[in-house]
């Protein structure tokens, strides 16, 4: 098993700017903690990151402007250090997989199973980890690294993943604990 680890969308916009709530704030401690073990233990961090066009890109008509290329609100949360061996894949839309070249820097790293965290679990979390699931990688889910607007949203989603993509539900101290075995 080579696991890799992605991080969607922990940017500024989605933990303090237009699309953030508050529930955002419990996952920035345990993303902080899996990535800091994650790169102790030489599993690579992927940042899928929203990074959109200026005045025209197709999300926008549904959730106004947000996270464009090169403002403070398309950068990662400082919490999570951005370090020089990570990978970031910008998107423009939910999937980190769509028009990217994340499978191909999977494929390449040699990756078959995903531990897929960030924001939202309803939204771009879900549909990275559904086309995940599609190009047959296995899935884990931390459950503690993610989360969803509300507390409906985040258990339909949990089952969501479950169910469509045989997602592994798990916690951030069990992976680490699965590392330094
Ligand atoms: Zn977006």
């Amino acid at each position: 098993m080579k696991q890799a680890i992605l991080v969607v969308d922990m940017l500024n916009e989605f933990v303090t700017g237009s699309i953030s709530n508050e529930r955002a704030l419990a996952t920035i401690e345990p993303n902080a903690k899996l990535l800091d073990a994650a790169r102790k233990a030489g599993v690579p961090v992927i940042f899928c990151n929203d990074s959109h066009v200026k005045g025209v890109d197709h999300e926008f008509k549904l959730w106004g402007e947000h996270a464009v290329a090169g403002t403070k609100g398309a950068e990662v949360i400082p919490q999570l250090n951005v370090c020089e061996g990570d990978y970031i894949v910008p998107k423009r839309r939910y999937s980190g997989f769509f028009q990217t070249n994340l499978d191909m820097l999977l494929r390449e790293l040699g990756v078959d199973t995903l531990i897929i965290t960030g924001l939202w679990i309803h939204l771009c979390v879900r549909q990275t980890t559904v086309d995940g699931f599609c190009h047959g990688y296995n899935i884990v889910m931390p459950k503690d690294a993610t989360n969803a607007f509300t507390q409906e949203e985040y258990d339909y989603s949990i089952q969501f993943l479950v169910d469509a993509c045989k997602a592994e539900i798990t916690d951030v101290d069990t992976i680490i604990a699965s590392w330094n075995k």
